[in-house]
């Protein structure tokens, strides 16, 4: 059924697959779906009113189109007071797979990248008062921006190292890599028990702590050692 839906001709356009562009490369990476780590990092687990040594690693989701590419000026997020970025290393997946292994998770990887996990605070909030779902508050229009993707035959698997946001040119996050609580491997093994992973799949790892406001006309620049720097621009 797959192979008979490669050609298939739809009835309204809705326009090319989401894609990230690959550093140095005219080839593109075609983003399938978007997981996310929460509280990853334990001083972001602190600040947001947990306890960062008792839960295991949890998962929410943005869906493709969500994605913004680098360099680019966005408009400010509608239906909240209260917007936060939370810059994150991007894992992107190039070989799918159920159950992997912790020491196997690696050969899964196809690159990373560098994103901002854009969050509608308020809303966020509002919902987990309610015990509802997030999705208002993480998978809104434009709540992904992502660097291009470096290939991990190119860098490696970065484990330690700068993440930082500035907004306007002030630091706002700082950490390491080596600060998340669950490491890249530990996030695929657990999150392949609870899904089959996709070719295409994009992991947003989590926040350092520090996370904060951004108002309209901010600037955003992130960056991750060894893997890129994003800039984001909010319109007036
Ligand atoms: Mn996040």
């Amino acid at each position: 059924m797959k192979d008979d839906l490669r050609n298939v001709k739809y009835v309204i356009d809705i326009g090319p697959l989401p894609s990230l562009p690959i550093a140095g490369s005219e080839l593109r990476f075609p983003v399938g779906r978007i997981y996310c780590v929460g509280r990853n990092y334990a001083d972001h687990a602190r600040e947001m009113g947990h306890d960062p040594n008792r839960e295991p690693p949890f998962f929410f989701m943005k869906p493709a189109n969500s994605i913004v590419q680098n360099n680019s000026t966005i408009g400010f997020p509608v239906a909240t007071k209260e917007v936060h970025h939370e810059i994150e290393l991007v894992v992107a997946i190039g070989k799918g797979g159920k159950d992997i292994a912790v020491e196997k998770s690696l050969d899964h990887v196809w690159g990373y990248g560098v994103g901002l996990d854009m969050t509608r605070r308020d809303l966020q909030g509002a919902a987990k008062k309610a015990g509802r779902p997030w999705e208002m508050g993480k998978s809104f229009d434009e709540s992904a921006p992502c660097t291009a993707l470096r290939p991990a035959t190119e860098i490696g698997h970065p484990a330690k190292g700068a993440i930082w946001v500035k907004v306007n040119g002030q630091v706002k996050q700082q950490g390491d890599l080596s600060q998340q609580i669950w490491n890249v491997q530990e996030q695929i093994a657990y999150l392949s028990r609870l899904i089959t992973l996709q070719p295409g799949d994009l992991i947003y790892t989590g926040t350092p702590a520090g996370v904060g406001p951004v108002n309209p006309g901010d600037k955003l620049e992130g960056h991750v050692d060894g893997v890129g720097d994003l800039t984001i621009t909010y319109a007036r």
